[in-house]
């Protein structure tokens, strides 16, 4: 009777609990991420699975059915910042972060929205710590949670059922100028979360928060403290690369993007951001490698030790970040077998590095080079050329790859059955202007590199011939012969991350509004779809009752079409931002694009040239990081050239008061006189006035 009754228990138990765990929402474990491969239908972290290879065993899309590709559901987002993000796909939901850090759940099937949470940013206090928009790259799942970072550095957990918020945590100082725009990565339930603000003088580091809980377990910084202070045996060493009073300036170093990890060795890999500010003359006395700048670090997940690093760019002060996307595969190579860590980061080189020991196996570069001599096999270190170090040869430097990257943060995909690594490339240059008269300001970047004086001339031939000298393309490498196998050009120079599926085919958005599919062997294009909109975000695939989907958040933004403008002018800006699924026989449509040319009517130019010399001046201090170099915008926030009467009318409430904070236009009123803003205004009407000069004289 007694074992009647306890079994009777067990049995009413499995039968209460049971329907419920198998109906749980994101019911993502360690298990069922390590073998991911068995539930290719799903798309459940970041990259996919811990690889972060983002290759789809899917393949009822395929070479032969792909023309067959067409729209199944869309949804439209109430914003026109960028859209970063990768889509999970978990169990037949899908959620997706938008702009400003809204989270969303849909049916992945008939595009239902489930439900939707808004952190709400203060966007007016947080829109000055941005350096690349309002963006966010996703969330991680994990148990029936969510985790999702903020641009105000905050990891909140939510329901994944609801999206009701069940923690919140504050993992950055607000009072310093660090930013969230990451997708957390969940190991054995630790979340792991970095930050931005490498260009806005802060510390970097990465943390691990107790996934049920939200406490913080443990910490690493990637640049050490004042020596007098610095306790860590691992950052005591790492100072011994530095030079001068670094700590005093933030040193940078922020881990804003990449993570991968590897179960059977137990490491966690870390990508880590540019030095803060940029000059090394200022940063570091001109001196030292200042480790872990530039660094891919590999830790231990529960505490947080270190094991190993590679640093990428020794003495960094290019913004050459090595937080670009990091891919986990076995390769041959040379007849072995090695675990590879591959990394194509902003530098302009490929790495291929052994993940078990950090070690240097191979690294060619995939774009223009020319601040480095190659790298020296034995030692894993560029050969960098000493004009390049333009802080301390006394003459500006014309750096390629620019700080943009020859590639971003725009993930990268590897297909086993290729071999091949794909990837949006950048050729571009960058004039290196050392800021002789650099101080610390608020509410800007602090970089020590005169951005007016990298400027683009306002001659319209200079610029043009600029503008031809920069490039996209996409590249599909080749990380064993360490050559591109195919590549294709792009007008726009700022495109999407890619998927790769095993259906053969790499998909891409790109920044003039298709997203591609691609041959994954020869390159040929075998399907595009026009989504009305520039596009950066990677393209995912997932399946539903044995139906294969793409799915791409397709909106235009991040650092490019902020700052250069004037380089994207083929780029489709409009920003009609959208959540856009595919199947096979897919027969939904989009509204129709309604494109309404701006009216360009300027009051007329009345200031003196000097006003509007120190206009210019303030402006690519204050102004040229998000509305665009020369005040032209790529699209993404309001080309000022174009502004309405009103906006003259009111310039002085919206710049110096904040009359627009709540799109995220500051109010600049502690570090700009009404004389400044007056002077900004100036110059912009000047600008509006030569716009309006060209556009009629090609009439
Ligand atoms: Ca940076």
């Amino acid at each position: 009777m007694q074992f009647n009754k306890q079994f009777m228990s067990v049995l009413l138990g499995a039968a209460l609990t049971l329907p419920n765990l198998a109906q749980a929402a994101a019911a993502v474990d360690t298990e069922r991420l390590i073998n991911a491969d068995q539930e290719p239908g799903n798309w459940l972290a970041h990259g996919r699975d811990y690889t972060e290879q983002r290759f789809s065993p899917l393949k009822q899309i395929n070479k032969q059915t792909v023309a067959d590709l067409g729209l199944s559901w869309s949804y439209g987002f109430d914003s026109t910042r960028g859209l970063e993000a990768t889509p999970l796909v978990i169990d037949g939901t899908m959620y997706v972060t938008g702009s400003w850090n809204v989270v969303y759940a849909f049916d992945a099937v008939t595009g239902e929205l489930k439900w939707r949470f808004d952190p709400k940013i203060d966007r007016g206090a947080v829109g000055p710590k941005l350096c690349c928009d309002a963006v966010n790259r996703g969330v991680a799942a994990w148990q029936g949670k969510l985790y999702t970072g903020t641009l105000d550095g905050r990891l909140i957990a939510l329901d994944a059922e609801t999206g009701q918020p069940l923690w919140s945590t504050q993992t950055t100082d607000n009072d310093q100028y660090y930013s969230i725009t990451g997708a957390p990565r969940i190991v054995k339930g630790k979340v792991m979360i970095g930050n931005g603000g490498a260009e806005f003088g802060v510390r970097g580091y990465f943390s691990a928060y107790d996934a049920d809980s939200g406490k913080m377990l443990w910490r690493f910084y990637t640049v050490p403290d004042d020596p007098a202070k610095e306790t860590n045996p691992v950052l005591i060493e790492a100072s011994k690369t530095w030079a001068g009073e670094w700590w005093k300036l933030g040193g940078g170093g922020t881990a804003w993007d990449s993570m991968a990890y590897d179960p059977e060795l137990d490491l966690l890999y870390v990508g880590i951001g540019n030095g803060s500010p940029w000059n090394r003359e200022i940063r570091s006395n001109g001196e030292g490698d200042n480790l872990f700048l530039s660094s891919i670090v590999a830790v231990r997940p529960d505490t947080g030790e270190y094991v190993w690093h590679y640093q990428t760019t020794p003495g960094e002060e290019w913004d050459y970040t090595a937080t670009q996307h990091m891919i986990l595969a076995d390769l041959e190579v040379d007849g072995n077998p090695r675990k590879v860590l591959m990394q194509a980061p902003k530098n302009g080189f490929f790495y291929v590095l052994d993940r078990v020991t950090g070690e240097f196996i191979s690294g060619e570069n995939y774009v223009a080079v020319n601040w480095a001599d190659g790298i020296d096999p034995t030692t894993g270190r560029p050969n960098i050329k000493p004009e390049a170090h333009y802080s301390s040869a006394g003459k500006p430097f014309l750096a390629q790859p620019s700080p943009f990257g020859g590639h971003n943060w725009q993930p990268m995909s590897f297909n086993p059955n290729t071999g091949l690594v794909y990837f949006p490339t950048r050729e571009m240059a960058f004039p290196y202007i050392a800021d002789e008269q650099y101080q610390v300001k608020s509410m800007t970047v602090n970089l020590g590199v005169s951005l007016l004086g990298a400027s683009l001339p306002e001659d319209p031939a200079v610029r043009k011939a600029v503008k031809a000298a920069t490039k996209g393309r996409l590249v599909a490498w080749d990380p064993v012969a360490q050559k591109e196998a195919w590549g294709v050009d792009m007008p726009v120079p700022w495109n999407g991350g890619t998927l790769s599926t095993a259906g053969g085919l790499v998909f891409q958005g790109n920044g003039q509004g298709r997203l591609v599919a691609y041959d994954a062997a020869s390159g040929e294009p075998l399907w595009s779809y026009h989504g009305q909109t520039g596009m950066v975000a990677p393209p995912i695939s997932y399946s539903v009752n044995g139906e294969q989907y793409i799915a791409i958040m397709a909106g235009w933004g991040g650092a490019v079409p902020l700052v250069v403008g004037p380089l994207v002018s083929e780029a489709l800006t409009t920003n009609t931002n959208r959540l856009l699924v595919f199947k096979l026989g897919g027969k939904a449509t989009l509204p129709e694009l309604k494109v309404t040319a701006k009216a360009l009517n300027p009051p007329s130019a009345t200031a003196t040239a000097e006003t509007v010399a120190e206009g210019k001046a303030v402006y690519h201090i204050y102004c040229s990081s998000c509305h665009g170099d020369s005040a032209v915008s790529g699209g993404v926030l309001p080309d000022l050239r174009y502004a309405s009467q009103h906006s003259f009318d009111y310039w002085e409430d919206i710049v110096v008061n904040g009359l627009k904070k709540g799109n995220g236009m500051a109010a600049f009123g502690s570090v700009l006189s009404v004389e400044q803003a007056d002077a900004i205004k100036a110059y912009v009407i000047k600008r509006a006035n030569d716009e309006l000069a060209a556009q009629k004289a090609k009439q």
